[in-house]
């Protein structure tokens, strides 16, 4: 099986079905993804600077903690100059890729969102912008490209449809999801998709429809991690993801997408203390310490009792540097492109 899934990049529906359901051949996959992670990465493991900007959020995902219905939770944005200052930090630290992720906050119009973004480009050009700050129009992902962003980080969070309503208010829609991730990609981005493993409702058959999805798409980058409830959303006694099923999809895809770029999520470290160095050994290749001020960080709980709040970004930085050392591999602070990007 882990074979035919290595040479071919693919297997039956019903052979991923067995795959994604059985412990059988866990040994084998992560030998096998550690292997073909090495071929094309090495001991590589690049570091993404996080900034969480906003948690003001006009949508209102039902799994997630900064939902706009969430009265509980106490909003803020950072200020340009704020964002600045993480990266100005960040690039003091090696960083050379800035993540900007945040709700859907109806202050950071587009025409801010560009000048935000372009003021990063000049000041830092030799880092990559990464935004993570969801649906948009075309034209606005266009405009977010020619003011300098490299990257867009969209989870479409489940290719089936059915699925997708469960987990999010009527108005939103899997097929507008699919559609910017479609945009983005036809834009230039380099783009990341990916899903919550464990989500309310999620069957085995869901996950085979986001790989079919995933194979469509060619993602440079997929994000995955468990779900995790958050007290003040309606999934608060919903049971969080386990972390066997989410190193098994990990070492999945890196068998069918062997240069992906794979991050070890902060979700997956709040799940289990050596979650992200687990994911590493289990063909991840990425990790997002965070860069927001230390005084908002609580603020952005996607999730509860998410890990890495109390800690000042060098802090961060060292404690990554002694967990990816720990676990056989090395961080690079190079930029860390997709090496598809580079072929073209
Ligand atoms: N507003 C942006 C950023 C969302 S937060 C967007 O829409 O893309 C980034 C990711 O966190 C989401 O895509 C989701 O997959 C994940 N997330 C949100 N709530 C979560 C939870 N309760 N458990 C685990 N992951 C969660």
């Amino acid at each position: 099986m882990i074979e035919a899934l290595r040479k071919n990049r693919d297997l039956t529906d019903e052979q991923f079905l067995e795959l994604l359901t059985s412990d059988r051949w866990d040994d084998a996959l992560k030998a096998a993804a550690d292997e073909v992670r090495r071929s094309i990465y090495g001991d590589a493991v690049y570091l993404r600077g996080l900034i969480e900007f906003t948690n003001y959020c006009r949508n209102d995902c039902l799994y997630c903690g900064i939902r706009r219905s969430n009265r509980a939770l106490e909003r803020y944005r950072l200020t340009p100059e704020e964002i600045l200052a993480c990266c100005r930090e960040g690039h003091a630290l090696g960083f050379r890729t800035f993540v900007l992720q945040g709700g859907e906050d109806p202050y950071w119009t587009d025409d801010r969102v560009c000048q935000i973004v372009s003021q990063i480009r000049e000041g830092y050009p030799d880092c990559a912008i990464t935004l993570s700050i969801g649906e948009k129009s075309r034209e606005a992902y266009q405009r977010f490209y020619d003011a300098g962003a490299d990257r867009y980080l969209l989870r479409h969070e489940t290719a089936d449809p059915a699925h997708y309503a469960m987990l999010h208010p009527a108005e939103m829609s899997c097929e507008n999801r699919k559609r910017c991730l479609y945009d983005l990609r036809e834009i230039g981005f380099q783009i990341g998709a990916g899903i919550m493993v464990g989500a309310p409702f999620q069957t085995p058959a869901h996950i085979l429809a986001d790989i079919r999805f995933l194979q469509d798409l060619q993602p440079h980058m997929i994000g995955i991690g468990p779900f995790l409830p958050h007290k003040d959303t309606p999934f608060r006694d919903r049971k969080p993801g386990e972390l066997q099923p989410v190193l098994r999809l990990l070492g999945i895809l890196r068998l069918l997408f062997p240069d992906v770029l794979l991050p070890a999520t902060t979700a997956l470290g709040t799940l289990h203390p050596l979650g992200r160095e687990l994911g590493l050994q289990w063909g991840a290749n990425v990790i997002m310490p965070n860069l927001s001020p230390v005084g908002v960080r609580e603020k952005y709980m996607l999730y509860d009792n998410k890990i890495c709040t109390g800690e000042e970004s060098a802090q961060c930085r060292g404690c990554m540097e002694r967990r990816v050392t720990g676990s056989g591999y090395r961080v690079v602070m190079s930029r860390g492109d997709s090496p598809r990007m580079t072929q073209a």
